[in-house]
């Protein structure tokens, strides 16, 4: 038995991180509803589809199938059947996606499906949407942030890891970029639900934020 838990909040904000150990430690199904975007849009990108044309990327998405499968401590993203889990990462994807991201039929078919993924008991779901728009019945809605220049850094160090230089200043402004599309879109925009509880990461750390969110799932 389990409750519904929705993670919502801006770009690098740690939600996926925070998630995935939430869902570990209470035994949950995780589901990470911006990979779903992300690799739409990688397939979009290798196929030449125009990114901008509403039609084109769901009459794709209605011939994809994306496979969201645990894979250890993480999640692999497959598509048709092939793992892309890099692939969705990629600067190119990441460039793109928010535009993907605010066709209307596109968000409706996605949320269809995350939909069908969140049917059984104890879920933790991450987004821009899902406290609002995709679940808006979760018994806890966290409305995850932290300061840009904190969710700059933080990728940063995420990128160092996987041995990707990208300057601090340059993913700033692509973090601010893609949080003024996902804030600015007609369809469900990122905004906190009214019954979120606010959680601000910035002088957190990983631990402490999951603590405390388990404390809120257990009240
Ligand atoms: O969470 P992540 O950074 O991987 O999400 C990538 C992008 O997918 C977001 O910037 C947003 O444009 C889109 N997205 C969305 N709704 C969601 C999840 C992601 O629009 N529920």
């Amino acid at each position: 038995n389990g409750i519904i838990i929705a993670i919502d909040g801006p770009a690098a904000a740690g939600k996926s991180t925070i998630a995935k150990k939430i869902a570990q430690k209470l035994n949950y199904t995780y589901i990470d509803t911006g990979a779903m975007y992300r690799a739409l849009t990688h397939k979009a990108i290798q196929l030449d589809i125009n990114l901008n044309s509403d039609h084109d990327l769901t009459a794709l998405l209605e011939n994809t199938d994306i496979h969201l499968k645990p894979d250890g401590d993480n999640q692999a993203v497959l598509i048709d059947g092939i793992d892309c889990s890099e692939e969705i990462r990629s600067h190119e994807v990441t460039a793109g996606v928010s535009a993907v991201a605010t066709h209307m039929s596109v968000r409706k078919l996605m949320v269809e499906k995350q939909r069908e993924l969140a049917t059984g008991t104890g879920v933790v779901m991450d987004g821009r949407d899902i406290g609002t728009a995709v679940l808006p019945k979760a018994e806890l809605k966290i409305f995850m942030t932290a300061s840009v220049d904190e969710r700059a850094e933080r990728r940063f160090i995420e990128n160092e890891s996987r041995g990707i230089y990208t300057p601090l200043e340059q993913l700033k402004q692509e973090i601010e970029k893609r949080d003024q599309s996902d804030s600015e879109r007609a369809v469900s925009p990122l905004k906190m639900a009214d019954d979120a509880v606010l959680v601000d990461t910035t002088s957190m750390t990983i631990d402490q934020v999951v603590d405390k969110v388990i404390v809120l799932a257990e009240m």
